[in-house]
């Protein structure tokens, strides 16, 4: 509980102070995930954080199983405009990558960020791992990693919908792994 306690002060320094403490086992891990990119995702192959260049749903779930505590940071965002959303994607992302650095010196040396969605540092992605244009910063969105966010969100009671439209408020879930 003093872990918690000392990690929750970094993530208000941060500004991240809506999370939910999960375990490995809150986190559901679903093949069918893995099925929705290979097959109706129109940037399937075009994303250097994204399948195929991810381990497989198997090796997911290990490794969601090697953390003691994981937290969910939650991101409720309405844009006016669709061009707001990579803006807003990046900023929040660098955020949440300047706290994994940070849990990381305090001494959780496997800390680990899972982003919200695929990596969208660059203009043009590489499309591959070896190719990344900035191998330090990019990170797998839970999705890529086989993570049924629906479900995952709705056991802890936080909100997440499918949305129509991009004027519609947005629930994005980013997870911290962390021992
Ligand atoms: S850092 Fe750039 S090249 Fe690497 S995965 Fe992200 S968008 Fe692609």
């Amino acid at each position: 509980m003093a872990k918690r306690e000392e990690l929750e002060k970094l993530f208000a320094q941060y500004g991240f102070t809506d999370f939910r403490w999960l375990k490995p086992k809150n986190i559901r891990v679903a093949q069918w995930v893995r099925l929705r990119c290979m097959f109706g995702c129109p940037a399937y192959g075009l994303k250097g954080t994204c399948p195929p260049n991810v381990p497989s749903i198997e090796q997911c779930r290990e490794f969601f199983s090697e953390f003691d505590e994981i937290a969910m940071f939650h991101f409720q965002k309405t844009l006016a405009d669709p061009a707001e959303r990579v803006p807003w994607g990046r900023e929040t992302f660098q955020g949440l990558l300047n706290l994994e650095r940070e849990v990381f010196l305090t001494g959780y040396y496997k800390a680990f960020l899972v982003a919200f969605g695929p990596c969208d540092q660059c203009e043009e992605c590489s499309g591959n791992r070896v190719g990344c244009k900035d191998k330090k910063s990019a990170r797998p969105g839970a999705d890529a990693l086989g993570v049924d966010v629906y479900a995952t969100a709705r056991d802890v009671g936080y909100p997440v919908q499918v949305l129509r439209d991009y004027k519609e408020t947005m629930n994005r879930y980013a997870f911290l792994m962390i021992e």
